[in-house]
């Protein structure tokens, strides 16, 4: 099992990416890998109100 981490680009503060203990209470969401495992993805929120994920605005 592996836990990835989604943090806010830029943000006002520093995250923790260890654990589950931030302070901007982010969220546990399991996500299943393509040879079934089960992935778990820390979503951190930002503190500056956007709710923006990396990854998602490549395009
Ligand atoms: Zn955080």
């Amino acid at each position: 099992m592996s836990t990835m981490h989604v943090l806010p680009i830029n943000d006002l503060i520093e995250h923790e990416d260890a654990g589950t203990s931030c302070v901007c209470g982010p969220t546990e969401r399991p996500v299943k890998a393509d040879d079934g495992a089960i992935n778990w993805v820390v979503v951190h929120n930002s503190l500056d109100g956007r709710e923006k994920e990396e990854g998602q605005d490549a395009h």
